[in-house]
């Protein structure tokens, strides 16, 4: 048994399956042990309650036990604890996904905006794959730059040719076009074209372009129905759009270097919250909730293209989620992949000034362990057998063999062959040679 972990009464469970998702807000509050209410860690020298350092979250001290499994540091897994944000944020992990979500739907109703009879609509759903369904949903729906239903509008049957008369049950509103810049999603009415006939006029919009804030965005998402959600290509049991924006923030475990910028979000919540019950005029509300916005989405990445590097105070950039699993000392490539493992050697080849300019040099102990199988052809015998004679140890400027494999796959070791007459080679052989 593995001394590194203490007995453990609890039952063995085998895993059946696995199911990935998105947290919903609700679960995010389940799953957590506190909610975090002050930045600050400590006070009188004690870990402060609802502070990130919350006895709750774990313990960083070896006399103390955490407050929610009893166990020492050592065996104290960490719990999460959860921060109720002062406003929704847009999770910057999502911001495409979002985006084409958002194309997808009714800006005002929610519905989705393709047509269900529409060829590309049709192909979509035969699509399995969730990501390339959304894919084709997506383009089935551009160029639609209205919510069709309301009235009656007449369609081709596919199958008859038939005009029929059906009624899609949209709105009728008039869509934005809608793009990310940095941070924010805009979307933009394009100028109606003025219409000879005597159709009804839509209302001008009064802004052309404006600013959709995450909370704007949210009740679209929120609105879409489970059965659209699903046509569209995502679950609602395990990932419903409006998910994908941050109303809750999950709050892991201390000790961290993630807490510094914890802290930060933090202070920008309570700050955005506090000018909201002032009733703060809305452009320093949304000023608050931009900055907000900025350290939200640099403690998931902090190198998003075109903006700024959040920096500690000494001007070193913080580290953020991504980092820590993508870069080459992050989870994926510096403890998933990179296992070191014994008798493994590597060493740079190169071009060297004593060499020709089509050469590459390898330090004469690895070119000896690296073997090629070069099958045995009356063309290559003569030399192969030279290589055979020299065996694994070749004299100084030639090169040798480390094996004979027979055509049944049998393997001779030309370490132990020391007659001769073992170092026969056939046709069809295959001889390991340096
Ligand atoms: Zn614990
Ligand atoms: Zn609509």
């Amino acid at each position: 048994m593995d001394s590194r972990f203490p007995y453990s009464p609890a039952e063995v469970a085998k895993v059946k399956m696995v199911q990935f998702g998105i947290l919903s807000p609700d679960e995010i509050r389940q799953m957590s042990v506190v909610e975090i209410q002050h930045s600050e860690t400590t006070e009188r020298g004690k870990p402060k309650p609802f502070g990130l350092s919350d006895p709750r979250l774990g313990t960083i001290d070896r006399k103390m036990k955490c407050e929610t499994c009893m166990a020492n540091m050592a065996e104290c897994p960490g719990h999460f604890g959860h921060l109720e944000l002062a406003k929704p944020m847009f999770h910057i992990g999502f911001m495409k996904t979002v985006l084409s979500v958002m194309r997808c739907v009714c800006f005002n109703c929610s519905k989705i905006l393709a047509d269900e009879d529409d060829h590309k609509f049709k192909q979509a759903q035969r699509i399995k794959h969730p990501k390339l369904r959304l894919r084709k949903v997506l383009d089935a729906s551009k160029n639609r730059n209205k919510c069709e239903g309301g009235d009656d509008i007449e369609v081709g049957d596919e199958d008859t040719e038939e005009p029929v008369k059906k009624n899609r049950g949209g709105c009728g509103a008039q869509q934005p076009k809608i793009s990310i810049e940095g941070m924010k999603m805009v979307a933009e009415y394009k100028a109606q074209r003025k219409k000879n006939d005597d159709q009804e006029q839509l209302p001008e919009p009064v802004e052309r372009k404006q600013q959709l804030t995450a909370e704007r965005v949210l009740s679209v998402l929120k609105r879409i129905s489970d059965e659209d959600c699903i046509l569209l290509g995502l679950d609602p049991q395990y990932a419903r759009p409006d998910w994908m924006i941050l109303q809750v923030l999950p709050i892991p475990p201390p000790p961290d270097d993630l807490t510094h910028q914890l802290a930060m979000i933090i202070r920008q919540n309570e700050d955005l919250r506090k000018h909201e019950r002032n009733g703060a005029p809305a452009h320093v509300i949304a000023e608050f909730a931009q900055l907000l916005q900025f350290h939200i989405a640099t403690y998931f990445d902090n190198e998003l293209p075109g903006q700024p590097r959040a920096t500690q105070r000494s001007g070193r950039p913080i580290k953020s989620i991504c980092s820590r699993l993508k870069a080459k000392e992050g989870r994926i490539r510096g403890n998933l992949m990179g296992k070191r493992v014994d008798f493994s050697a590597r060493t740079v080849i190169t071009p060297d000034p004593t060499i020709n300019i089509d050469q590459l040099g390898v330090p004469w102990s690895i070119a000896l362990n690296l073997t090629y199988p070069e099958t045995v052809t009356p063309y290559n015998i003569e030399r192969l057998k030279e290589l055979v004679e020299y065996g694994p140890h070749p004299p100084p400027g030639k090169t040798g063999a480390k094996y004979i494999i027979r055509e049944d796959g049998q393997r001779l070791d030309l370490r132990y062959l020391k007659k001769s007459s073992d170092h026969h080679l056939e046709l069809g052989y295959k001889a390991s040679s340096l």
